[in-house]
Formats: structure tokens, sequence, C-alpha cells
């Protein structure tokens, strides 16, 4: 008699964790997921996580792979720019993209993650077990243990991907017994949430991302399908001003009246809100080496959290899963062999990444207000009509083109803000357009 294969366990269920079951049993492979959280189908949504993510390419590309584009399609809000709010109250759209395609999406994180685990669980292929939280990996004896309702127990190692996000016991647990290096890179800034309800949100443009960036930080706000607006504030955790300073209702009143005049008849209840929303800290995980063997394999925010202000930490965790179903593809039922070639290609894309949203966070809350950064930014999308083949801005190959990697992006954007800088000749001028031409020619390869 032929045993049936054992089934590949995936830790966490949350965005990557669901879609990657969905992949792998679309594959004709048998899926264990195990979550820490109760069936979000039932339940609440757990306070204190983002409330909705920008979704763009890369994303829409893997949703199209597990089939569930469809159903997603209805939580999708298209915003076409960023809607930059002076502090006198001015507004001005700054789009993101010349063509009617090159939008990102606002979604809200419980609802995709409801489609996301529903269509998996509906796969005969999968077993979502809720309530079970991963107490780690024990390599030693090929074990991965858990606690649920009755008690602790274990299940067989391999195979095991781990998305059990930033905070991940896989993660934790192999770096305790010494089989991987982790650095986290804490960054100085927190972060709060902040809900603007559906009557006050009609104030607002609903198909833009909204920001009020004001230097040394930032908020921002993104529409929901119910007509509320998820804004987030990104403030020092120390210094002034900083979340230290913000230690009452008067403080937190008098700074959104000085910085954010025109947000206080979008919050009301500023005050309350802000004393009982958590405030979140963000941060870049660095892992090394992400898999063992081919017993286990850390993938998503679990091998490589990153700071949001790129909008691609699901992204790039959607990415994974794609690249991961890829190779599974090509390397059969050799799992060491899919996991080394996934580390391989995943993890300088994932610096690249983290790079380029540490680098965003200062574009978002001080360089869209910056006359030169505004010039150079029509001047790219200048060159980008004129030399499609070659000039593509770098925000645009992040979040519009999943075929360029983000290596590649980061390594043409080095080379195309140098450029920039050599073609703008300042206030009122007009850049050289021979000049222009000759530089790209020589200086970008055609994509
Ligand atoms: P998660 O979504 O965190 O899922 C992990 C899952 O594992 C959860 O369901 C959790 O309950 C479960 N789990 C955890 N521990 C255990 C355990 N021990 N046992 C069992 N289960 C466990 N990304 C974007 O692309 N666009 C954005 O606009 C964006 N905005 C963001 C804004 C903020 C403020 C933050 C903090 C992040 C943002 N991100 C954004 C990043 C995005 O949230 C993450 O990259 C994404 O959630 C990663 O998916 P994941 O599946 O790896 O981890």
């Amino acid at each position: 008699m032929t045993q049936a294969p054992r089934a590949v366990n995936i830790v966490g269920a949350g965005l990557a964790g669901s879609l990657l079951a969905l992949l792998l049993a679309r594959r004709g492979l048998r899926v264990a997921l195990f979550e820490r959280r109760a069936d979000p189908r039932q339940a609440q949504p757990e306070r204190g996580r983002s409330i909705n993510l920008a979704l763009a390419a890369r994303g829409l590309r893997a949703l199209e792979r597990a089939g569930v584009l469809a159903q997603v399609q209805p939580l999708l809000i298209p915003m076409r720019g960023r809607m930059v709010h002076e502090r006198a109250g001015r507004a001005a759209l700054q789009p993101y993209g010349q063509r009617e395609h090159e939008v990102i999406y606002s979604v809200g994180r419980a609802d995709l993650n409801r489609v996301l685990i529903d269509a998996a669980a509906r796969h005969g292929a999968v077993s979502v077990r809720f309530g079970q939280t991963c107490l780690g990996a024990d390599s030693a004896a090929s074990r991965l243990r858990f606690r649920g309702e009755g008690g602790e127990y274990s299940v067989p190692l391999a195979p095991t991907l781990a998305t059990d996000g930033a905070g991940s016991a896989v993660r934790t647990s192999l770096a305790a017994a010494g089989l991987l290096k982790v650095r986290e890179e804490w960054l100085d800034h927190d972060y709060k949430e902040l809900s603007i309800s559906p009557a006050a949100g009609a104030a607002l443009e609903r198909h833009a991302l909204h920001i009020w960036p004001r230097g040394g930080f930032m908020l921002i706000a993104l529409p929901n399908t119910d007509g509320s607006f998820t804004a987030t504030l990104f403030l020092p955790r120390s210094g002034a001003p900083s979340f230290a300073t913000l230690d009452g209702a008067a403080a937190v009143t008098a700074f959104f009246g000085r910085e954010f005049p025109d947000t206080l008849a979008l919050l009301p209840d500023l005050a309350a809100q802000f004393a009982a929303h958590p405030q979140g800290q963000l941060g870049t995980v660095h892992t090394t080496p992400w898999h063992r063997g081919g017993e286990v394999l850390l993938l998503g925010d679990a091998a490589h959290a990153i700071v949001p202000f790129h909008g691609q930490g699901m992204n790039a965790a959607f990415e994974d899963c794609t690249q991961l179903d890829e190779l599974l593809g090509a390397h059969g039922a050799d799992w060491a062999g899919a996991f080394a070639a996934f580390e391989a290609a995943r993890a300088p894309n994932a610096a690249a990444i983290a790079r380029m949203a540490l680098e965003n966070y200062a574009e978002m809350r001080a360089a869209v207000l910056d006359e030169g950064f505004v010039r150079r930014r029509t001047l790219a999308l200048e060159l980008e009509r004129r030399f499609p083949e070659r000039f593509i801005p770098r925000y645009s190959m992040v979040m519009f083109h999943p075929e360029i990697p983000y290596t590649e992006a980061l390594r043409r954007g080095a080379v195309q803000e140098e450029l920039l800088r050599q073609l703008d000749a300042g206030p009122g001028t007009q850049p050289d357009g021979a000049r222009a031409a000759e530089l790209v020619a020589s200086r970008l390869a055609p994509l």
C-alpha cells in the first residue's frame, strides 16, 4: 500500500499564509494551515493592525495566479495619486502614473484575509486549524510545536512554510537554536491609526491616497469601501514634536490644529481616538538564512518585514508566494532545492525593497513638498512618455511593473535619479530635449 504524501505545514493564515495555502492546494499538495487567531469569518478582527493597505501590481498578479482576483475585486478602491495637503489647507493631486491602469488600490486587511482564508478553506486539500499557537520549530527532533485548546502537541516538521509574520515564532526558535541570524532594525518613528467616519470622509477625494507631509513626520489617509478613511500618523517616538509630547487631549488637539488644521473637522473625536488606539512600532527584519534544508522556510514578514512607506510589505509577501509556487513547479518533491533557489532569488530583492521602503519615508513626508522634487518627478514622467522602453520612474517600476525585480528597480532608479539631476536646470527652465535623448540612450539599456 502506498502512503499518502505528508501534508505541507503552513504556520500563520495571515495574508501570505492563506494565499500560499491556496496556491499549493491548486498545485495538488495537501496543506495543513495553522493559525493562532480564531476564525476571522466568525470573529471580530484583531485590534491594532493596519486597517487598510495599498495593493499594487505584484500583489494583484499573485491573487490572479491563485484564482481569487474576482472575489477580491469588490474590496478594491483605486487610488490615482497622492493628494498632498499643505498646512494652509491647499490640496493638489500628484498622479502616480500616466496611464489609466497605473493606480494602486486601497483594500481592507481583514476583508482581504477573510476572502483568502475562505477560498483556502473551501479547497478540499487544505485543512485550516484556528486557535493553534505555534511555539516554534524543533529542528533537532524534526518537530513543529503548537499549543491548542487541548494543550501542547507537535507534528512532523518537514516541510514547513513559516508565514507567521514579523514576530515569527518559527524564526525566533530557529535563531535561539543558532540555526539562523536575525537583525531587527527599529525605526525611531511610531504610528497610530485614526478613523475618519463616512460622513466626515465625504469631504475627501475618494480615489487618492491623502498625505499631509510635514518634513519630520506625516499623516496619511486611505479610503475604505464604506466611505470611511483610515488615517495614520507617523511621528518620532521622542523629541519635539513626538508621541511623547502628545500626552493628553489638549496637546493632541493643539498639535493637529497647528499641523493638520483641516483634519479637525474630519476627526471630531480626535482626542478620544488618540487615547484609545495603540501606538505601533515599525522596523525592518533581516534574517539569514531563510531556510533549513528542505525542513523549513520563512517567507513574507517572517523572513523580511519592512517599513510600510512604499506600500510593499504585503505585495512582496504575495510575490514570495508566486515565486515559491513557480519554483515548486520546477523542483517537484525536492523541497531543499526549491527552498535554496527561493532564498537565492528572493533575498536580494527583499533587501532592495527594504531599502526603497525606508527611502520612501523621506520622499513622502518631505520631498513631495519640495519644488525640485516635483520638477524632477514631472521630468521623469515626461522621459517615460518619450522613452517608455528605457525610462520608467522608480516608483512606477516598484508599483506597476512586476516583471522588473526590486533589485533592478533600485539599480535603474539610482541611474535615473542622477540623470534627472543632470537634466534639471532649475525653476522655470526647460530641459534640453536632445541631451535628454542622448543621456537616456547611453545610460539606460532597454528594459
Ligand atoms: P501577517 O499578515 O502579519 O500574517 C501573519 C499571520 O500569522 C497572522 O494571521 C498571525 O495571527 C499568525 N501568527 C503569528 N504568530 C503565530 C503563531 N505563533 N502561531 C500561529 N499563527 C501565528 N503592505 C503593503 O503591501 N501595502 C501597504 O499599504 C501596507 N501598509 C502597512 C501599514 C502598516 C502600519 C503596517 C504595520 C504594515 C503595512 N504593510 C503594507 C505590510 C503588511 O502588513 C505586511 O507585509 C503583510 O501583512 C505581511 O504578510 P504576512 O502574511 O507575512 O504576515
